[in-house]
Parts: structure tokens; sequence; C-alpha cells
């Protein structure tokens, strides 16, 4: 049975702005839960603003206002075995003992936060020191550039400037820097977004090799389900801050349960297939104001009037399956 290294549970939080002078809270994550398994891919997958991008940071830590976290745990289990409640910690121990070992976090337009000004090499040297790892400059050198191959990106890459690389060799190069020290959870934020189709295919061929390689257990954020068909073990399905499913993906593409995942998935491509295929209409929710009861009730086929009234709960089919739906629950 494999063991469960990282447990969200209950996450609540969002975004506290000003709208003019009116304080608002932005919903963005509503009572998520989820388990991450060691040496998996989990996928986490839903149209852009529904909260993927937020419930990483959140699982990241380091929590920067505007965001905050109203409520719920989050709970790693580091490679020596240590159970860490992640949000016990304060700031400099998730930053020196966490962040880069345990879990690394690939940003969304990643291939931007390299700093212009600095050679690739003194970049992930300013890595080392940060974490004060002692190790000889020729030996870090060489390590840099056994890291930037495992990338397929040449080693004299390491003298260049930002700006003198494509933007797929940038792309690589952070997430080379983000996987330098082995963590045991990447959390990768829609890692091929800003690439084109081919660099695409390059990369996600490269970190699902070093993945297997190394044994670690990534989170990958996408809205990109193709993405997800070809990475994931398992997948969750997000909607206006809610996991509306989960499930192994395998199982989850063959048999959606949920209507939102029946809707993402009936709008995908198919080979030999020349029928149009069909959006879902209507708007994702406005997060300051979601809808009462089921958050997807506005846009939802199958809706009863007790979806417009009561939050749908949790069903869970077996231990790796669940879904979020009064169609799978009893009404009461
Ligand atoms: Fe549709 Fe109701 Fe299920 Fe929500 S709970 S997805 S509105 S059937």
């Amino acid at each position: 049975m494999s063991l469960d290294i990282l447990t969200v549970n209950n996450l609540d939080g969002g975004y506290e702005v000003f709208i003019g002078n009116r304080r608002v809270f932005v919903h963005a994550v509503d009572d998520v839960s989820l388990t991450l398994h060691d040496n998996e891919v989990l996928g986490v997958a839903g149209e852009s603003g529904c909260g993927k991008s937020t419930l990483a940071k959140m699982v990241y830590g380091g929590i920067i206002p505007p965001l905050v976290v109203r409520s719920g745990s989050i709970s790693l289990v580091t490679r020596g075995g240590e159970v860490l409640e992640m949000n016990k910690l304060d700031i400099d121990t998730i930053r020196r003992k966490i962040w880069w070992i345990e879990i690394s976090y690939i940003p969304q337009n990643s291939m931007n936060v390299l700093n212009p000004l600095k050679r690739i090499k003194d970049q992930f040297i300013g890595v080392f020191k940060y974490h004060n790892i002692e190790m000889d400059k020729n030996e870090i050198i060489k390590y840099l550039k056994d890291t930037l191959t495992t990338l397929s990106l040449p080693p004299e890459v390491i003298n260049a400037y930002p700006h003198q690389l494509s933007g797929g060799m940038r792309q690589r190069v952070v997430i080379a820097l983000s996987l330098l020290f082995n963590p045991r959870i990447v959390l990768a934020d829609e890692p091929t977004t800003a690439v084109d189709v081919v660099t695409q295919r390059v990369i996600l061929s490269l970190l699902k090799e070093w993945r297997e390689n190394n044994k670690s257990s990534f989170i990958l954020i996408s809205h990109d389900m193709s993405v997800h068909a070809y990475m994931d073990n398992r997948i969750a399905i997000m909607y206006a801050g809610n996991i509306v499913e989960l499930g192994n993906t395998f199982d989850v593409f063959r048999e959606p349960l949920h209507p939102y995942t029946k809707a993402l998935i009936e709008s995908l491509i198919r080979k030999g297939d020349k029928s149009i295929r069909k959006g879902l209409a209507g708007q994702p929710p406005d997060l300051i104001n979601p809808p009462p009861g089921c958050r997807f009730h506005p846009r939802c086929p199958y809706a009863i009037n007790i979806c417009r009234a009561k939050e749908p709960p949790t069903t869970s089919l077996d231990k790796d399956r669940y879904v979020r739906c009064w169609l799978y629950a009893n009404p009461r």
C-alpha cells in the first residue's frame, strides 16, 4: 500500500482584497481535502481561476498577504520520516527545512523568474549558499552541469545570461533549479503553458523521466487535460474552489462522474471524431459571492432542487475515488 506523504484536510482560504474601499474575500479554496501518495503524479485540473494555483501556494507554505488560510491543515512526511504540520511552522523553518529539499515549486511563467543580471551558474550557486550547503565550487559546477544535462541542456548554459537562452531553455533552467536537491514533492504549476507544443512535449517527457528516476511525487497543476492524460496517476478536478471529483486518471477519463468532469472530457478532441465539440455554457461563478448550494448548479444540466440550496457532500466510492455531487449522495 502506498504511503501518503502529504495530507491536506479541509483547507479553506483565499484573498482579502479591497474593491474601492470595500474589503472583500475571494474564496478561492473551499474545504479542500486530498492526499499525495509516495512516488505518484496527482494532477489538479480545472478552468483558469478555479483555485488550482492558490491551492498550490497554500500547500507550499509561506503565505503572503493578500492570500490567507482561514482553516484546515497540511501535514508532510519528510524523506527522513518526520511528520511536520506545515501550518505550525514559522516561515524561516519552512524556507530552510522544507523548500527545495522536501517541496519545490515550479511557478507559472517560471521562465521570467530568473534574474536577468546574473549568469545561470550564479543563480544556482545562490541556492547552495542559501541552504548553507558546503561544497567546493568545482564540485558545485560539476553538480550543476549534471543537473542541466538531465534536462537535456548543454553544460555551457551555466555561463549564459537568461536573455541569451530561448524561452524553452529558460523554462528548463528554472525546472532544473527546482529539482536541484532532489525534492520529495514537486508542485508544478502550469509548467509548460508558456512554451510551444513541441517544447511542451519535450519538457513533459523530461519531467516524467526525472520523476521516475528520482521517485519523487508531483502535484501537477494544469488546465490542459491532455497534459494530465499523459502525466498523472490520479487526477483531482477543481471547480470554483472545490475539488468536485478525484480518482485514478484512467477511471476518471473512462467514466467521469461529476457533471463538470463529464463536460471537460466531452469537450476534448478525439482522434477520427469530426463532430463539433460542445463547450460548457455559462461562466464560472464570482468567488466573492459564490452561489448557494452547489457552486456548479447555475451551469449544471442535471441540477435538482437541493443543489440550489445545500452544498453537496463528498461521497467516497473507494479509497481513491470521490465525488462531490448530490447525484451520488442520499439527499436529506
Ligand atoms: Fe449538478 Fe447538483 Fe451535482 Fe452540483 S450537486 S453537479 S448542481 S447535480
